[in-house]
């Protein structure tokens, strides 16, 4: 293997031996950051809650693309299930190996060895900026999130933005994430009131209140959908009721459930539809929301022009453009204002126990980062 080719390769490595589980940085935004200082950089910590993040900025005239990520992995799992230690890394038949190998260190590495060969180059025809945290895996409360309030308070608003999330469907550059659904869940307590199964003119039972109007709830069409999203779906992941005694009307039932939605709805638009439904069918009840992300579509412009040219010119692939999977730091990015789009390395072992990245990917993604990067600034 060339020299060069295997920069991303020692970088990658040297990242996937600190043990940086939910929300430890374990050293890494230090490590990319010294690198970053040594091309101009400015750094900043933006810390919070025992979280690391770091904002670093080279160049104060736009536009302005930010390079995003997070160094924080997720547990390893039972040792025994890993055919090599997680936090040393191996390489093995061409794969490597360790935590955090597709999620995502290899596409940190990746963006720092890619401005490193392009500042080689040239001068910047704009800014670029590093937003990195090692709260992605966890609460995600005081990581990007927070580095975004920080930075809007400023004023600062991005143009493009790149998250460097395992995105691969097959091989490197089949798939590219333009978007994402929403996230909105609710604990819903249904009350009745308690009493004997024998006597129920006496009781209220909660149980019967609630499966006509949770049938409705899952017969609704919510929206659907559009050209870039499936429709909206609505799903009960738990629902419990009971006092243990077989001969007892319970007095609570509780629901949760959770709505993966589309840009055809919205959060509150949800909201006020599911209680519409519990209202009719005259449910006395307590709702807990939660709001995990609100959809975002990055529309087909420069950026995504970009991305398809520079995938195209490393593999040969023109992209498909996804929104399905979990939610990223993109969440937080995209309402910010800026394009955003997440490239990245194959995820089929992300999470998973033998996590890995094919190591001849590693050079390639951060040609496809700095042929993103070459486009626009
Ligand atoms: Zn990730």
């Amino acid at each position: 293997m060339a020299q060069a080719a295997t920069e991303v390769l020692d970088l990658c490595m040297d990242l996937i031996a600190r043990n940086s589980q939910t929300p430890e940085d374990a050293g890494c935004c230090a490590l990319l950051g010294s690198r970053l200082e040594k091309l101009g950089f400015a750094l900043e910590w933006i810390n919070a809650g025992g979280v690391t993040n770091l904002w670093a900025r080279l160049g104060t005239q736009g536009p302005l693309f930010i390079l995003a990520g997070h160094t924080d992995v997720v547990p390893p799992g039972p040792r025994e299930q890993w055919q090599s230690d997680p936090f040393v890394p191996e390489i093995r038949d061409g794969l490597l190996y360790g935590r955090g190998a597709a999620d995502m260190k290899s596409g940190l590495a990746a963006m720092v060895v890619a401005t490193e060969r392009l500042l080689a180059r040239r001068p910047l025809r704009g800014s670029l900026a590093y937003l990195i945290t090692s709260d992605e895996e966890g609460a995600a409360r005081h990581g990007t999130r927070h580095v975004v309030e920080v930075l809007k308070s400023r004023g600062i608003v991005p143009d493009y933005a790149i998250v460097g999330e395992a995105t691969g469907a097959q091989q490197l550059g089949d798939r590219i994430t333009i978007g994402r659904r929403g996230s909105l869940g609710c604990n819903l307590r249904v009350l009745g009131k308690q009493g004997h199964v024998a006597y129920p003119e006496k009781a209220d039972n909660p149980i019967h209140r609630l499966a006509p109007a949770l049938a409705e709830l899952c017969a609704t069409v919510w929206d659907q959908g559009n050209a870039h999203f499936p429709p909206t779906s609505f799903q009960v992941s738990n629902i419990h009721a009971g006092t243990g005694a077989n001969n007892v009307i319970p007095g609570q039932v509780d629901l949760i459930f959770n709505f993966r939605f589309s840009t055809e709805s919205s959060a509150e638009s949800l909201k006020a539809r599911v209680h519409t439904v519990l209202d009719r069918h005259g449910l006395r009840h307590e709702a807990d929301w939660w709001l995990s992300g609100e959809p975002f579509l990055t529309r087909e412009a420069e950026l995504i022009s970009a991305a398809r040219a520079a995938v195209a010119e490393v593999t040969g692939l023109s992209p498909s453009l996804f929104t399905g999977g979990g939610t990223s730091d993109a969440r937080f990015i995209a309402p910010w204002g800026a394009q955003v789009v997440e490239i990245g390395p194959v995820n089929d072992s992300i999470h998973k126990v033998n996590e890995h990245v094919l190591v001849s990917d590693l050079d390639r993604l951060s040609r496809i980062y700095e042929g993103v990067m070459d486009r626009l600034i």
